[in-house]
């Protein structure tokens, strides 16, 4: 009985894994089906994921009903391309319609979501974020401090600004293939929301096979699926 108690009060305070950047291939680079995403998220021992396909939530209402347990948070979220770069907006209720960075946050905090600044830092400058995080306090709820998809040495450079602004850190893998799954994690206790807000999120993963996974997603969105087209096209064909 009290090896019972003992444990159930393990469960309840222990700490959650979440990887908080994952697209589908309901984005136009990743080849992951919602099937495969939910599966390899509970083999790795995550608790939840937040699926952030870019520009859309199509993939969110698949992984809702495929997902039987109720101990495994599915958080609906976007990666919203913006005139300043790419940000993730989580607990989402509807797609973000405006790509004005500031009227994009906005929207998400008006629907009582989250907004996250990933990869700020990145090897492509193309995929940096090109507006200075000092100047966004107040306004953005968390950075991403590791990102599986990039190399060591940008996330700890993202890092030091998210240290010297005060921000929220997440970690996440940006998954494109199935193997990028887990490699990038956020651990909190009790609600993430909560946990963001008092800055109480640790973050941690591999970007060992970052490189591999840039290339495979570089190689089918630039060569493959302008040849046989992307699966974002089989999915609208579909419906
Ligand atoms: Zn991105
Ligand atoms: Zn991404």
């Amino acid at each position: 009985m009290k090896k019972n108690i003992q444990k159930h009060i393990f469960r309840k305070n222990a700490m959650k894994k979440y990887d908080l950047h994952i697209h589908s291939n309901f984005s136009n680079d990743s080849i992951i089906a919602p099937a495969d995403i939910l599966r390899i998220a509970k083999e790795k021992g995550l608790n939840g994921i937040a699926i952030t396909d870019h520009d859309t939530m199509r993939a969110y209402s698949v992984l809702k009903k495929l997902n039987k347990d109720k101990d495994f948070e599915i958080i609906p979220g976007e990666e919203i391309h913006t005139n300043y770069g790419h940000f993730l907006g989580l607990y989402l209720r509807k797609e973000i319609k405006s790509r004005d960075l500031f009227e994009a946050i906005d929207e998400v905090h008006n629907q009582g979501g989250i907004v996250v600044i990933p990869h700020p830092i990145t090897i492509a400058s193309i995929h940096n974020f090109n507006y200075s995080l000092g100047k966004l306090k107040g306004k953005i709820d968390a950075v991403e401090a590791f990102n599986s998809r990039n190399f060591k040495r940008h996330n700890d450079l993202a890092q030091k600004e998210i240290l010297k602004y005060g921000y929220a850190q997440v970690g996440s893998s940006d998954s494109h293939i199935k193997s990028d799954i887990g490699n990038g994690y956020t651990l909190f206790y009790g609600d993430l929301r909560d946990a963001i807000k008092n800055k109480e999120t640790i973050v941690g993963g591999t970007t060992k096979y970052g490189f591999v996974s840039n290339l495979c997603a570089g190689f089918r969105g630039r060569i493959i699926y302008p040849i046989i087209g992307s699966h974002i096209k089989s999915h609208q064909s579909r419906k």
